[in-house]
């Protein structure tokens, strides 16, 4: 197979400093679409691969699975995209596209060869994939998503993970008018979680550690801001939510959580800590409750939110930062000094 090389920022080796260097990007085949990528969002599990966190990682690696661009090359049967197009890629590239859950349009969770990650995997074509921190992106038709004109480019790019990962629940579990929600961290994800909430129509409580973040949180759409370092809270709101999305990926008091819902009630997990989580079952006997968890979206179910959002003109909350930045600003997110997503101009790479 014959490649073209184009600029990237890559971590050469597991916790290493992201660098600026070239990689290989495949031909074009028939189904395939070259994207001028023009903004990359910094998700924190980009971290957490570069410092292989979740297992031993492929390296050199290029992480960003939040990729916004434009469309600039199709191979010569791609139906779905033109030329100029606007169009983002999230978190994987490919499934089997055979197996139920794929051809239910979650290919997030194929069973046949998994889903392909945008970066920090192997293809189906046998070589690794690399990540949007790239100026250029080479990928199947039917795994881009089309950005509507509603949404700038730069505030579409966190759609594509942090988005989708929190309207998935959302939806799933009815946020809507007559609900309570509840979003746990006011991070990237629960930035989103709060704004797609509240534009759903559901009532939005924040609840954070402290309330450093508590105007911002109005602001956003919450009608609620409460710490969770104050015990009153978990006093003064038991049995009050429908749903708690939980995006902290921290260890949580999980039974102090579910005590917060009604009967019938769901805790939904989209944070991923690395520990155990531990719960009484009197926690879920009681109130009849639910604790569940979800990954990222379908294709068919991303192309909904991002229509969803610009609909309702919902973007991120950015910070664009030229790419020599990166790793400042992989510090600055350990530190959860960022609100809410940095993203990278691709044209400073
Ligand atoms: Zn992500
Ligand atoms: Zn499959």
């Amino acid at each position: 197979m014959t490649h073209t090389s184009v600029a990237a920022y890559a971590a050469p080796a597991p916790k290493a400093p992201l660098e600026r260097t070239t990689i290989p990007r495949r031909e074009l085949g028939a189904h395939d679409i070259e994207i001028e990528i023009k903004y990359a969002g910094i998700c924190h599990s980009d971290i957490h691969q570069v410092d292989n966190g979740w297992g031993e990682g492929i390296f050199p690696m290029v992480p960003g699975h939040e990729i916004a661009g434009v469309v600039a090359a199709v191979g010569s049967e791609v139906t779905r995209h033109q030329v100029g197009d606007r169009v983002g890629v999230g978190c994987m590239v490919d499934s089997c596209r055979e197996c139920d859950n794929c051809k239910a349009g979650l290919e997030q969770h194929c069973t046949g060869t998994g889903n392909v990650q945008t970066y920090n995997a192997i293809g189906r074509d046998g070589e690794p994939t690399y990540g949007g921190y790239s100026t250029h992106v080479v990928v199947s038709e039917d795994f881009a998503l089309r950005i509507p004109e509603g949404i700038s480019l730069d505030a579409a790019a966190p759609l594509l993970c942090a988005g989708i990962t929190v309207y998935s629940p959302l939806s799933r579990w009815g946020a809507g008018p007559g609900k309570k929600v509840a979003v746990v961290g006011l991070g990237g994800l629960g930035h989103m979680a709060v704004k797609i909430a509240h534009a759903m129509g559901a009532e939005v409580t924040v609840l954070s550690q402290s309330l450093r973040k508590k105007e911002d949180g109005l602001k956003l759409g919450a009608s609620d801001y409460r710490a969770t370092s104050d015990p009153a809270t978990f006093e003064e709101l038991a049995g009050r939510f429908d749903l708690i999305i939980n995006t902290v990926s921290a260890n949580l008091d999980v039974d102090a959580y579910l005590s917060l819902l009604r009967a019938h009630g769901t805790l939904v997990q989209v944070g991923a800590p690395e520990d155990r989580l531990g719960l009484s079952p009197f926690s879920v006997i009681g109130g009849s409750r639910a604790v569940a968890g979800s990954m990222i979206g379908g294709i068919p179910e991303t192309q909904e939110m991002l229509d969803f959002c610009a609909t309702h003109g919902l973007g991120a909350e950015i910070e664009v930062i030229p790419a020599e930045q990166i790793n400042d600003a992989y510090r600055r997110v350990q530190a959860s000094d960022v609100r809410y997503r940095f993203v990278i101009d691709a044209s400073t790479i």
